[in-house]
Formats: structure tokens, C-alpha cells, sequence
């Protein structure tokens, strides 16, 4: 059995301090799976426990959703980048200048820290979008911005699964598609609404799945993460 060092797992490290987190990751093997931090740690814990994940050679995501003026962004997403993060990520929302001057900024720095955008956020419904000016479904919004995205000079989205085909078919293959909302037929969905299973995520268009809860609050988190692992075939 081969193992894949570009593992298409990213385990979202969703916990409130570094020492829960600590605990998944001491004793992880970082060709397993990728690792997403958000804004509950990084807040918490700043910059050196990101650093610390990537000393110990895991590809980090690091989950912060820049959205600001283009300089502002440009300048967060440098910061990101000289972190040795894999990956950042910022709401395609703050438009097409934003997103081309963090796009020129990584350029400008030779930086192979790969950024995604956020299109709709998946806990946002028709009637939370309307109530915000847009009138459009969810759906159309998300493939509006995917595509604004796209010619912005990202490196993909974060999106459904259920989404990821769609955006692969209208912006390309290379386009990357981030998926959460990951969970086994026979799982909890917890708080998220459209959910797909690991392997069928894959087949349905995503280049990489963010799993958290059924990796960090099972009884023996390892042992999920290796039977999602071999779920995928990623052995
Ligand atoms: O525990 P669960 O597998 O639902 O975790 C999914 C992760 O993906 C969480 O860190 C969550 O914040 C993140 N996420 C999401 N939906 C989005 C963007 C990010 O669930 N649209």
C-alpha cells in the first residue's frame, strides 16, 4: 500500500486552545491529511501554533476569510503567506480588486501559497441573502462569484460538494474546490445541512474535503481519520 502525500483530507482543527489540538496532531503522520486552522485558534493562539504545524511539515489551511479594502487583504494574505501556510482564503464578496491584488501580492512574493474564496457562506439561506440586497438564489450567487473568483486570478473556492461539479465544469478542472460539509451516509449531520460522503464528494467534483467533527469528536480520532482514509482510497 502506497501512501499519498498529497492527501485530499484537510481535518479542520476546530477546537478552542492549542492543547486540545495538540492532542489530535502529536502522533499524526502529516502525509496523512492537511490540517485547517480558523479564526476560534488562530485568535486564540496566534501566528506560533501555525508555525509549529508547519516546522512539523503539515500543509496548513489557513481558514481566515480576508475581507477588506485590496491593500488590507493584499497585505493580511502576505502575511498568510509568509507564514509557509499551503493555503488562505478570503470572502469573493469584497470583489474583483480585492481579490486581484492578493492574488498579484502572492505573485509579486514567488509565494506558492495556494488562495481560495469563500463564495456563500453554507449556513446562509435565499431569504438571509435577500435580506442582504441580493435577490438572486443561493446557488446562482455562488457560481456568479465562483466565476468572478476565477478571473480574479484565485486558485479555486471553498463550496458544497454538491456545488463543486458545476463550478469544476464552468471554470475548469484546474480551478480547485474546497468542500466541507463532509460526513459518512451513517453519521450526524451536526449543523450542516447539505452533506455528501467522503468518496462521493470526490466523485462529485471536490479536489479537497474539510472534515472536522467526525474526525476531532470521535472516541478515537486517529482511527476515524484512517477509516475515512481508506473510505477514499487514498492508500
Ligand atoms: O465539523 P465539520 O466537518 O462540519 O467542520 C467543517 C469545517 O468547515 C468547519 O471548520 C467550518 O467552519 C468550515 N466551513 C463550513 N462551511 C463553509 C466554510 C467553512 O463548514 N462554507
Amino acid at each position: 500500500m502506497m501512501k499519498k502525500t498529497d492527501s485530499r483530507i484537510i481535518v479542520a482543527l476546530d477546537y478552542a486552545a492549542a492543547p486540545d489540538a495538540w492532542q489530535l496532531v502529536e502522533g499524526l503522520d502529516p502525509a496523512l491529511c492537511k490540517l485547517k486552522v480558523g479564526k476560534e485558534l488562530f485568535t486564540r493562539e496566534g501566528p506560533s501554533f501555525v508555525r509549529a504545524l508547519v516546522e512539523r511539515n503539515f500543509a496548513v489551511f489557513l481558514d481566515l476569510k480576508f475581507h477588506d479594502i485590496p491593500n488590507t487583504t493584499a497585505q493580511a494574505v502576505a502575511a498568510a503567506a509568509d507564514l509557509g501556510v499551503w493555503m488562505t482564503n478570503l470572502h469573493a464578496v469584497g470583489g474583483r480588486r480585492m481579490m486581484e491584488a492578493a492574488a498579484r501580492q502572492l505573485e509579486s512574493m514567488g509565494s506558492k501559497t495556494l488562495l481560495t474564496a469563500v463564495t456563500v457562506l453554507t449556513s446562509m439561506t435565499d431569504e438571509d441573502l435577500r435580506e442582504t440586497g441580493i435577490a438572486d438564489s443561493a446557488n446562482t450567487q455562488v457560481m456568479r462569484l465562483a466565476a468572478l473568483a476565477h478571473d480574479s486570478g484565485l486558485h479555486g473556492v471553498v463550496c458544497s460538494a454538491h456545488e463543486a461539479g458545476g463550478i469544476a465544469n464552468l471554470q475548469g478542472a484546474d480551478f480547485l474546490r474546497v468542500t466541507p460539509g463532509i460526513r459518512s451516509s451513517t453519521a450526524v449531520a451536526d449543523d450542516q445541512r447539505r452533506t455528501m460522503a467522503p468518496a462521493e464528494a470526490l466523485a462529485a467534483g471536490s479536489s479537497y474535503l474539510v472534515i472536522g467533527r467526525p474526525v476531532t469528536q470521535a472516541a478515537n480520532p486517529h482511527k476515524a481519520l484512517l477509516a475515512i482514509i481508506e473510505e477514499i482510497g487514498e492508500y
